[in-house]
């Protein structure tokens, strides 16, 4: 392709995406389609010679999208909003261009800076503790920020021990039965047994870890002669936006030399906001902190920043020596390899998408993004709360509400599925207490009280034809 044709494709690739934008709310959310149906109507084999461009783009429309599921649909209310951004968008194309591979300083020493500088301005956004200045790094999901959280956590507890002999069944780790599964996999990956995963219980109105059964577990494993490692709190479960008391897990961490790792994928980033700043209690006393801003900070997928309180922990237990790196590793204490903070050797220029997006939006209009996620979410509680034939089933102090209809499991189910199988809105589920509950996450750059108003008669309407009631 030469540059000419780069220009005019590229061109239409900006509109194409204007145009599918715009065009959403007239898409079915999910399709309608079932397993092997996009893959039947494809060639079974790639092309013998080059095709045009055009055509590229009438099949996307014609056999790709029609089998999408759409993220950015304001309708797309099911899991948490996976938010992207024109800046956003714009900057991952740039990074294509740019196409510079940033495993340490001297293959990108701009976009190594530009990280260290950006994490730093989202730290101080966040209103993060001072002990987490320039140890930020970009990666690319929270389960990758669990694993080299964890992995850091086992040098720092058994150093030279855990890195010639790995891991032992000695060592355990410790999170609430509410956390995220990338903390059971990352405990699995790091060559630690389920078994040594301890899934401390929640209290049942809040969904949120007990600490006293935290300590009780801790103690236990001790007195057995077992080597408590890591814990890991969370602000925001995937379930219910449950937020971990993190004072008191933290106190338990600092006793017994436990590594804190405190999950901040969904709402860690609404500190960005003064009123919900209080959500950062006690992470003063986190060793990591990791955030997803590919969730609700419109940086589009992937981007998860993470920060550490001591690097050199995370650095001393992935730096690996080659030869062929000699040229490419610098001094830590000058600039980092990013390589060395990471799982992957090589990795993405993430930091132009961020410094885009804070940029284009600047805390103002981030905060406005984020408090308007939260005011829909306040608003379909009420809504939920006014008919008493349903129940909010958990507080929700971000974009989540967690609601179901006074009735059966089974009940619940149906309606959710009837719900969903309508095309314009898409809500999820979970359970909550052993009890079938539907969750519905605002938050999505497209969604607004219109289309919340839209989902909750949907709602109604399909309750009043499985319960063959009106609203009372
Ligand atoms: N932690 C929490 C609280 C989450 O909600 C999620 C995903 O929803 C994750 C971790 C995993 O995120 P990722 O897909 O970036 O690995």
């Amino acid at each position: 392709m030469s540059p000419g044709e780069f220009r005019r494709c590229g061109h239409a690739v900006v509109d194409w995406i204007a145009d599918y934008w715009q065009d959403l709310p007239s898409r079915p959310v999910t399709p309608p389609v079932t397993p092997g149906q996009v893959a039947d109507r494809l060639p079974a084999q790639a092309p013998e010679t080059g095709e045009d461009f055009g055509t590229l783009l009438q099949d996307l429309d014609t056999l790709i999208l029609p089998g999408m599921a759409h993220w950015q649909h304001p309708g797309f209310l099911g899991f948490f909003p996976m938010t992207t951004s024109g800046p956003a968008v714009l900057a991952q194309m740039l990074t294509a261009g740019l196409n510079a591979q940033g495993m340490a300083w001297a293959t990108n020493p701009a976009a190594t800076e530009l990280e260290q500088r950006v994490m730093d301005w989202l730290a101080d956004l966040m209103a993060l503790p001072d002990r987490f200045t320039r140890g930020g790094v970009i990666q690319d999901t929270a389960s990758s920020a669990m694993l080299v959280a964890l992995t850091a956590a086992l040098w720092r507890r058994a150093g030279e021990q855990w890195r010639n002999h790995g891991s032992g069944p000695g060592y355990t780790v410790y999170t609430s039965t509410e956390a995220n599964c990338s903390v059971h996999k990352a405990v699995r990956l790091s060559g630690l047994g389920d078994l040594q995963l301890r899934r401390i219980p929640v209290e049942s109105h809040t969904q949120a870890l007990r600490p006293d059964l935290l300590r009780q577990a801790v103690e236990a494993d001790l007195s057995a002669g077992l080597t408590p490692v890591a814990a890991i709190a969370t602000i925001g479960t995937t379930s219910t936006t449950a937020i971990d008391p993190l004072p008191a897990v933290a106190d338990i961490c600092r006793s017994h030399d436990v590594w804190l790792h405190v999950d901040g994928a969904y709402a860690g980033v609404a500190a960005i906001c003064p009123e919900l700043r209080w959500i950062n209690d006690g992470l003063e006393h986190a060793d990591s902190y990791s955030v997803n801003t590919h969730k609700w900070l419109l940086t589009g997928f992937e981007c998860s920043p993470m920060w550490f309180a001591d690097p050199a922990a995370v650095t001393q237990a992935m730096t690996v020596t080659q030869s062929y790196l000699r040229e490419v590793t610098g001094d830590p204490r000058q600039a980092p390899d990013y390589r060395d903070w990471q799982i992957p050797l090589g990795r993405p220029f993430r930091a132009l998408k961020l410094w885009f997006t804070l940029r284009w939006y600047g805390a103002d209009g981030l905060r406005a993004h984020l408090r308007r996620g939260v005011e829909l979410a306040r608003i379909f509680a009420d809504l939920v709360r006014g008919d008493d034939r349903f129940e909010v089933v958990a507080p929700s102090p971000f974009g989540l509400v967690c609601f179901r209809l006074r009735a059966d499991c089974s009940v619940n189910a149906q309606l959710l599925k009837r719900l969903n199988a309508g095309g314009d809105i898409l809500l999820s589920s979970t359970d909550v207490n052993g009890r079938f509950t539907l969750r519905m996450a605002a938050g999505g750059t497209a969604t607004t009280a219109d289309h919340i108003a839209h989902a909750w008669s949907r709602i109604r309407a399909e309750a009043d034809r499985l319960t063959g009631t009106g609203h009372r």
